[in-house]
């Protein structure tokens, strides 16, 4: 039995005497609808989940005699397909356990607030995560988080590419591993944390050095979305942006320069790929008059990373993957995304709008 409910996180607020505000007050999520009759909060209000379609549709003609059927139905139907209402009478979710749907509850909250998708069950985000395969190559800094926080979201399959040992200068912000790991097997460790945080799910993990893009395209050919967080060899973006054209494999980037959080997330034949930004890029550079600072960089460079750094790119990688697994919420793909941590502006670095005829991976696809 359908009994439709406004979700409660989009719990409506009226405005006066002539406009409503639906959605919350998150921007993109709410909405403001004139209501100059009090038409729309009379069926806002029906719509509390106590009530069958049939039940709204009596109630509402009989207060309103100039309205019909047609129309309570018409505007019901904007309201549900606006992602704002949910069935009150949704069964159990079958694929998810009493234990899972308890550890699940408030990601369950935040994805019904996030979601402006109609779904058949309020769990459907959910289990579309516990059927998901993941793959996280590189869990160093950034990969860290980023495994940590899928495995608790409940991607229900994560396989970790990792091939280093834990060293003391890590200890600043990969949030997997402790003093009393030194010198031990990343990925050991990895395995071992993540299945202690969420036994519900399977991790398995490889201690796989990268080295060309055909191992790159061996691992995205086994997963839903391959989550880049190495940052060597340099060409390992391309590697994979070249990989998952060819696999046809979602894929999400993320790491810093400096205080520059750097996301990428690419739907492959969806749009411009990683190659076409990263020329355009070089492009946007080539054509300044810029002189190279004459000394030449230290040997040992270190990657200027912290815990807040490679924490926040972890977890923006891991809802950019979720995002891609879900649909919600459904976020610009095929892009560049940048966040500035001297300002906490964020924008859009390179936000392209159709392939490059240029870019050698989309021309050799
Ligand atoms: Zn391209």
């Amino acid at each position: 039995m359908y009994r439709p409910r406004i979700k409660w996180e989009h719990r409506p607020v009226r405005i006066g005497a002539r406009l409503v505000r639906i959605g919350g007050t998150v921007p993109k999520i709410a909405a403001n609808v004139t209501d100059p009759d009090g038409w729309v909060w009379a069926l806002l209000g029906a719509l509390d989940g106590m009530r069958t379609v049939d039940q709204i549709i009596t109630e509402l003609v009989h207060r309103f005699p100039g309205r019909s059927a047609a129309d309570v139905l018409e505007d019901l139907g904007a309201l549900v397909r606006a992602g704002y209402v949910e069935n009150a009478a949704e069964p159990p979710p079958a694929g998810l356990t009493i234990r899972e749907q308890e550890r699940y509850s408030r990601s369950r909250a935040l994805w019904q607030w996030m979601d402006r998708t109609p779904r058949q069950s309020s769990w459907d985000t959910q289990l579309l995560l516990r059927q998901a395969r993941v793959t996280v190559v590189g869990v160093g800094g950034a990969g860290s988080t980023a495994a940590l926080s899928l495995a608790m979201s409940g991607v229900g399959t994560l396989h970790l590419v990792e091939p280093d040992r834990v060293d003391l200068s890590n200890l600043n912000r990969q949030i997997l591993y402790t003093e009393q790991d030194i010198g031990e097997p990343k990925l050991d460790v990895a395995l071992r944390r993540l299945r202690a945080h969420n036994s519900d799910i399977t991790v398995t993990g490889e201690a796989l050095t990268i080295t060309g893009p055909s191992a790159l395209a061996a691992l995205a050919a086994g997963c839903d979305v391959l989550v880049l967080t190495a940052d060597s060899p340099a060409q390992i973006r391309s590697w994979t942006n070249e990989s998952c054209l060819r696999t046809g494999t979602n894929w999400v980037h993320s790491g810093y320069h400096g205080p520059q959080i750097n996301l990428g997330l690419y739907r492959p034949g969806g749009g411009p790929c990683y190659d076409c930004a990263y020329v355009a890029a070089r492009e946007r550079e080539s054509g300044l008059p810029t002189t190279t600072w004459p000394p030449t960089g230290p040997a040992d460079e270190l990657a200027a990373s912290s815990a807040v750094s490679a924490g926040i790119a972890g977890h923006l990688v891991a809802h950019a993957a979720m995002s891609l697994i879900t649909g919600a919420p459904r976020l610009p793909a095929n892009r560049e995304y940048g966040l500035n941590l001297v300002t906490l502006d964020d924008s859009v670095v390179l936000g392209l709008t159709k392939p490059r005829a240029d870019c050698p991976a989309c021309a050799t696809k």
